[in-house]
């Protein structure tokens, strides 16, 4: 059989998750395939070399007592890894590495190809045996881990980011670069992880600054001749997080002293920790030696949330601000704010501005209002999300089921009303309406629009259905 090594690996699996918690198993184990099984050798694919690095340095001894157990002693496990393309060719290669074989299984732990050993340089400027100068660390208490909401859309980065403020400077993760679009959380996070090495390792000096900062500093520096001094506060730093660096895009001469102080930092062991819009490869004007600097660690991104983190997003909010909203508005902000969670945000508290300031209950009304004048900037299209809650809430169905494979018949009429109104509501393609809906192809949305329009036409009472529906869809 060409697929047993599905089913070792699944076996493997089983095991596997009654001993690793469960947000462990969905960043370290979901994302890896099985690729064949050839002579006792379970070879897995994984997504990036780090993710091999990490499951060797924190899985070795797991994954080797389950491969053992279900290959036998002679069982080996090889590791294909997806290589981060560079160029503009963008079809994944694979290279394979030996890993857990019979010797490397002895000399486990495997250690960290970037980690720094015990021969650190010392600092010039810092005198041994003196104390510290004590350095304010500029980090929000309000954006820590414990506020950072998980989901989907951050699952690596976050993960990451804990990794690192669980052993700074001593992971593979450095730098620690978080990238993403506009309020999607990069400083929030940035901010958790100094605030977590602070509450671990309170002697470690932690610094926060934005990358405008940094550059102005620099300038003054510059000005006022004291970069020596400049360049002598930064190297003492331990963790070291710049908000933006994409703000140092053609500032050479920003560029240079950074170079300078992060080679210094990383060299002795210290944590860097980056944040910027666009991925090392996208960014512009920056000098290729910083940009091989910054992919020397993690590029870790963060992607709009999906509608339940959304959700939950507002619902910590609110909580933590000890407010209460009637569950219909927050679905409501969720689903018609899906962009950017500033944004959403940015709502929720015009909304509770405007209520107490008018002294008007928050209403699903108000929040429409609110919204249409609020987000008019972005152009504003009802979701596909929003288009099925609606249309499970009209015929009283959960959600799931539009999503699932079911064909009972009212369910298949329901999703083919949803899939009629998405394509009419939205721009979306044929392909992604049928991705939202049950993993149907693009002919399937076909068909289901067709189906629609060719019942409204004959079927009075479908048309009424339709007719209710348009209704509630198109907000006011
Ligand atoms: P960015 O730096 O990427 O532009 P921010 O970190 O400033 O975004 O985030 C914008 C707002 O959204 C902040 O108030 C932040 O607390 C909030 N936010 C973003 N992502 C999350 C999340 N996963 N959980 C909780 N709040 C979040
Ligand atoms: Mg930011």
């Amino acid at each position: 059989m060409n697929n047993t090594h599905v089913a070792v690996w699944e076996s493997c699996l089983k095991i596997i998750k009654d001993n690793v918690s469960l947000q462990a198993y969905r960043t370290w184990f979901d994302p890896i395939i099985p690729v064949k099984l050839e002579n006792s050798v379970l070879t897995i694919q994984v997504p990036s070399h780090f993710f091999y690095e990490w499951l060797e340095e924190n899985y070795i001894t797991l994954l080797k007592k389950v491969i053992h157990k279900e290959l036998g002693s002679e069982g080996r496990l090889e590791y294909s890894i997806i290589m981060e393309n560079n160029s503009t060719n963008s079809t994944p290669y694979t290279v394979k590495l030996p890993a857990l074989n019979k010797k490397s299984l002895k000399n486990a732990p495997v250690t960290m190809p970037l980690s720094v050993g015990e021969n650190q340089i010392r600092n010039p400027f810092i005198i041994p045996g003196l104390k510290k100068i004590h350095v304010e660390s500029n980090l929000n208490p309000a954006y820590s881990f414990d506020n950072f909401i998980e989901g989907d859309c951050n699952r690596l980065a976050r993960a990451s980011g804990f990794a690192v403020a669980n052993k700074p400077g001593g992971t593979a993760f450095n730098p620690l670069l978080i990238y993403g679009g506009v309020g999607l959380g990069k400083t929030h996070l940035a901010h958790a992880i100094g605030i977590e090495i602070k509450n671990q390792f309170p002697n470690k000096t932690v610094l926060y600054v934005g990358s405008e900062k940094f550059a102005h500093q620099f300038i003054d520096a510059l000005g006022n001749h004291t970069t020596n001094d400049f360049i002598h506060f930064y190297q003492m730093i331990d963790v070291l997080i710049i908000d933006d660096v994409q703000f140092f895009s053609g500032k050479e001469k920003t560029q240079d002293v950074f170079f300078h102080i992060f080679n210094h930092l990383h060299q002795n062991g210290k944590q860097i920790i980056l944040t910027s819009d666009k991925p090392p490869v996208e960014m512009q004007n920056m000098e290729q030696r910083l940009l091989s600097r910054f992919k020397w660690g993690l590029s870790a991104d963060l992607s709009t949330p999906d509608l339940e983190t959304r959700i939950a997003i507002l619902e910590k909010k609110m909580y933590g601000n000890g407010i209460e909203l009637p569950r219909e508005v927050v679905e409501y902000l969720a689903y018609s704010i899906n962009t950017n969670v500033r944004e959403m945000e940015g709502a929720l508290n015009t909304l509770l501005a405007q209520a107490s300031l008018n002294r008007k209950a928050i209403t699903l009304d108000l929040a429409k209002q609110m919204v249409d004048k609020f987000v008019k900037n972005t152009a504003r299209e009802v979701s596909i999300e929003y288009i099925q809650k609606i249309v499970c809430d009209y015929f009283d169905m959960p959600i799931e089921m539009l999503k699932s494979k079911t064909r009972k018949r009212e369910v298949v009429q329901a999703r083919q009303i949803a899939m009629y109104f998405s394509k009419k509501m939205t721009k979306s393609s044929l392909a992604n309406i049928g991705a939202h809906c049950g993993g149907k192809d693009h002919a399937t949305v076909l068909h289901a629009c067709r189906t629609v329009v060719n019942l409204s036409e004959t079927d009075k009472q479908f048309r009424a259905y339709l007719e209710d529906l348009e209704k509630k869809l198109t907000i006011q």
